[in-house]
Formats: structure tokens, C-alpha cells, sequence
């Protein structure tokens, strides 16, 4: 069971450019509710109020025992964009556009051995067999070490929780029917059917 899902904003410059926000000068952080994370599942659930999710396709780590990281995943950072827009301009909480139901679909995991591993690794996103997000993480704002820091520094983060680190450009809209397929070229490949 997976507790709390750290994740973090703006973390890649085109990512902030394309959504007309500022590149932070410290990390972003937000959290998503662990029991709207599905690990391997084959199919995405569109909530029943909404019509249309942005995909975020993200690097996600695994704090272990000993809050180290020895496993990763892709995670897609599933955000009511509309509700997300609205609720900013407000000044108000992300949680009802970032931690409904369902809304952190994860890969099955991978070992880690060290965190370099993880450093220049392309992350790719298609929907219907188009690319759709095609970044690298080499391209992160703050390092995977400066993101663990920060989070470990400031927040009660157990065993199991997960830390997301971020975007790069291309989000956009899916519906009811596409088939969403995220990569990590020689790491891990998981495809969801969204019913
Ligand atoms: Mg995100």
C-alpha cells in the first residue's frame, strides 16, 4: 500500500514555458493521494465527471526501508487541466484537479542500483501509437538528489511513498478509448486502455 505520492512541478523549463508559468527556484511539491496510485493495471477509468484528462508522463522513485531508492517506475500524473486552471486562479488547492480517484497509473517497477542510472534516460509517451511527450530526464531543473533532499527535509515520508519528478513539454488531452503507452527505452514499457 503506498501512503503519500510526493510530486513535483515544473521540474522540466519547456514543461513551465508551455503551460506559461515560471521556472522555480526551489522545488514545487504537491501530493497526490497514495490510493489513487494503480500498479501494472491494463486499463485507466475515466471518472465519471469528467470528459477529458491531461496526461503527465513522469519518472517516479520508490523510497525504501531505509528511505533510499532502489526502485523506479513511470507514473502518469493524471490532471484535470480545466479544474486545475481554474482552481490556481483562484488561489485555491490543486487536490480535486490533481488526486481524484485513479489519477497516478504506475508501470510494474524496476531495480536501482544508483541513482545515475536514472540520469539520462528518455521518457516517451504515446496515445494511439502517436508520440505525444518525448523528453529526457538529463533535461530535470533539480538533480533526483536535490528533489530527495528536499522532499525527505521537509516532509514525513515513510517507506513505500513514491517521489514523481516532474514532466518534460507535449501534455495534452485523452479520452474515453485511446490507449496510452509510456516507455523508458530499455527499463520498462507499460500500455493502459482508457475505459
Ligand atoms: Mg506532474
Amino acid at each position: 500500500m503506498i501512503q503519500n505520492i510526493w510530486a513535483v512541478g515544473r521540474n522540466y523549463a519547456e514543461h513551465a514555458k508551455e503551460l506559461g508559468n515560471e521556472v522555480p527556484t526551489e522545488p514545487m511539491i504537491f501530493l497526490k493521494a497514495g490510493s489513487s496510485a494503480s500498479i501494472a493495471a491494463s486499463n485507466i477509468v475515466m471518472p465519471a465527471w469528467m470528459n477529458e484528462i491531461h496526461h503527465e508522463v513522469e519518472l517516479a522513485l520508490r523510497f525504501d526501508d531505509n528511505l533510499q531508492i532502489a526502485e523506479a517506475c513511470i507514473a502518469l500524473d493524471l490532471t484535470d487541466r480545466a479544474k486545475q486552471n481554474e482552481l490556481k486562479s483562484k488561489g485555491h488547492p490543486w487536490t480535486l484537479a490533481k488526486s481524484f480517484k485513479g489519477s497516478c497509473p504506475l508501470s510494474a517497477f524496476f531495480p536501482v542500483n544508483d541513482l545515475d542510472e536514472l540520469k539520462n534516460l528518455e521518457i516517451i509517451l504515446k496515445i494511439n501509437g502517436d508520440v505525444r511527450q518525448k523528453g529526457n530526464t538529463s533535461q530535470m531543473i533539480f538533480s533526483l538528489e536535490k528533489l530527495l533532499d528536499f522532499v525527505r527535509q521537509h516532509f514525513p515520508v515513510v517507506p513505500g511513498d513514491l517521489l514523481l519528478t516532474g514532466t518534460p513539454s507535449g501534455v495534452g488531452p485523452f479520452k474515453k478509448g485511446d490507449t496510452l503507452e509510456a516507455e523508458i527505452p530499455g527499463k520498462m514499457k507499460q500500455a493502459w486502455k482508457v475505459i
